[in-house]
Order: structure tokens, then C-alpha cells, then sequence
């Protein structure tokens, strides 16, 4: 009966949008006690809006767009897209850097109409010993306190601009989160993030701050998968991003989202076909039924 059972819960899978990789996933799914939730892309749409431009004392609002939205054109990632379509919306084509590369989990660099520019986090700033004046600092702060991501404009080894950009918590988030307790799993918000914006997606979500892990740069998301099982916990993860992989990779079951990247797809033992949060809790309930069968 084992192979019937097991072929009759994939079907079901297929069904309800889940594609698992083989039979022995079951197993780690029935398992699964803790469940890291990846924040953009995954709790969220992922499609960011830039909403503000602000700028230091001296400098162009248009000169911030055109450098940043220039160097960020050349990026997938989804602030990169929110950045460079934003700007070209407010100032016209970009210029095409003369050079570009990405810092992951950190933002971009490159040069742009001469100009050595850096977009991302104050951390990649702080790299190059570049720090926020006062009037950024602050709009950094309060951008962030109110659930927005501040991205960091410089060149020419000054700060010059903060740009802000927010993306949705998707509207089936919440309730997913709480079909996931329901199974007996603990939901823990994991980001590359800052703090202050993961903790407001989470309170949105029903995720309380001490669930929620920020500022993982993407190659330390796989150590706290690693963290959680030398604590003796079996964990799920669910991510889309090529950041994820890793994660995905080693967690005892890895959920990939299917509107998400190749690489995380790969990385997966399960794809969550249309991006839906709820359809982990059934993929998580259908598994239990399914070897409950066959015991
Ligand atoms: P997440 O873990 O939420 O999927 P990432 O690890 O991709 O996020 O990025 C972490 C942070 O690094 C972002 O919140 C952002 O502040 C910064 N960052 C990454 N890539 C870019 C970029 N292309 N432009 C600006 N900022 C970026
Ligand atoms: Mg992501």
C-alpha cells in the first residue's frame, strides 16, 4: 500500500499547487517542528515602489536618481528594479555605467558618468569609510521605523542620498503564518534586512520580535539553519532567492517559492507552485495525512 499512498498524496500535491521532489520529502515534512520564513519575495511581494528621494545639503535630487537608478538598471535584484524604474520615471533615461558590480546582501557599485558610485545598505558605505550626514541619518531612521527600507546613495566617497522603498506583505501571509502555528510549527521571520523593518513585516504577520532574525548577510542565512538544528530542531525553510539557496538547501525541507528564482527552485525538496504562503501549511498537513496513511 506505501507506494499507492505516497503516489496518491503527490497527486493531491499537484493539486493544491505543491511539487515535491520524491517520496523521501514526506518523511522531513511530517517532521518539520520550526519554520524559517524568508521576508522579501516570500512574507512580501517582493515588488518594491520607491516612494522618496532625500538628499544631503547641496545635492541634486535628479543627480541621485540618474546615478543610482543608472547603477541599479544592472541588477535583478528586486530594490535594484524598484530603484531603477523609479527613477526613470522621474528623471528620463539613465546613463549606462562604465562599470558595475553587485555586493550581496549589501546593494551595488560601479561607475557612472565617471563618478565611483555605491547604492545599498549604510553598511556597504561603511566599508569605504563613507558615513550618513546627520539630515540622512535621520531620514534613514524614521524611513525605517515606519516599515520602509532606506538604500544609501553615494559617490565620489560622499554620502548623498537616501532613497526609500517599501514592498506589501503579501494578503495571504498572515493567515499562512497562523495555519503554520496551528500545525505546532514555530514561524521565525529571517532578512537580510535591517531590524526595524523586519520587525514591522512581522508584526503584520503575527510574528513577535523575538521570532525574528535581521541583517543575515545571505551567505550566514545557511549558519542559522545549521544554529537551529545543533539546538535539535528539525526546520523547514521557505525562500525564493538565489540568497536562499543555501539555506534551502540544508534545512531539513526546503520550500521553494515558484514565482522565486531558478536557483532556489533547485536548491528545494518542495516548490509552492503559485508563491502562496498557506499552501506550505498544506503541503505540511497533506504529508502528515499521506504517512499517516500508510502507517
Ligand atoms: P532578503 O533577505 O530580505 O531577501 P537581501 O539579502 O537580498 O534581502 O538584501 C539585504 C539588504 O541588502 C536589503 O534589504 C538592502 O538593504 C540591501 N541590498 C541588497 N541588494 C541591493 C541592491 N541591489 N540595491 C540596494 N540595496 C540592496
Ligand atoms: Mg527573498
Amino acid at each position: 500500500a506505501t507506494p499507492t499512498a505516497l503516489m496518491v498524496g503527490t497527486g493531491r500535491g499537484a493539486q493544491l499547487g505543491i511539487l515535491i521532489k520524491g517520496p523521501e520529502v514526506l518523511e522531513s515534512t511530517r517532521r518539520a517542528d520550526t519554520i524559517l520564513l524568508d521576508k522579501t519575495g516570500t512574507v512580501t511581494t517582493g515588488k518594491m515602489t520607491l516612494l522618496e528621494t532625500r538628499t544631503a545639503p547641496g545635492t541634486e535630487r535628479s543627480d541621485v536618481l540618474r546615478l543610482a537608478g543608472a547603477l541599479e538598471h544592472a541588477s535583478e535584484h528586486p530594490i535594484a528594479r524598484a530603484v531603477a524604474e523609479g527613477a526613470a520615471e522621474r528623471v528620463g533615461t539613465l546613463p549606462v555605467p562604465e562599470d558595475f558590480a553587485n555586493v550581496p546582501g549589501l546593494g551595488v557599485q560601479g561607475t557612472v558618468e565617471g563618478h565611483a558610485v555605491l547604492v545599498g545598505r549604510a553598511a556597504l558605505l561603511a566599508r569605504w569609510e563613507i558615513r550618513l550626514p546627520e539630515e540622512l541619518e535621520r531620514a534613514r531612521t524614521a524611513a525605517e521605523a515606519a516599515g520602509r527600507t532606506a538604500i544609501a546613495v553615494a559617490w565620489d566617497g560622499e554620502a548623498r542620498g537616501v532613497l526609500e522603498v517599501a514592498d506589501e506583505v503579501k494578503e495571504t501571509s498572515e493567515e499562512a503564518v497562523g495555519r503554520l502555528r496551528a500545525l505546532g510549527l514555530t514561524p521565525i521571520l529571517l532578512t537580510g534586512d535591517n531590524r526595524a523593518v523586519a520587525e514591522s513585516v512581522a508584526a503584520e504577520v503575527g510574528i513577535d520580535s523575538a521570532h525574528v532574525i535581521a541583517e543575515v548577510m545571505p551567505e550566514d542565512k545557511v549558519d542559522v539553519v545549521k544554529r537551529l538544528q545543533a539546538e535539535g530542531r528539525s526546520v523547514a525553510m521557505v525562500g525564493d532567492g538565489v540568497n536562499d539557496a543555501a539555506a534551502l538547501a540544508q534545512a531539513d525541507l526546503g520550500l521553494a517559492m515558484g514565482t522565486g528564482t531558478d536557483a532556489a527552485i533547485e536548491a528545494g525538496d518542495l516548490t509552492l507552485v503559485r508563491g502562496d504562503l498557506r499552501v506550505a501549511a498544506d503541503a505540511i498537513r497533506l504529508a502528515r495525512r499521506t504517512l499517516g496513511t500508510i502507517r
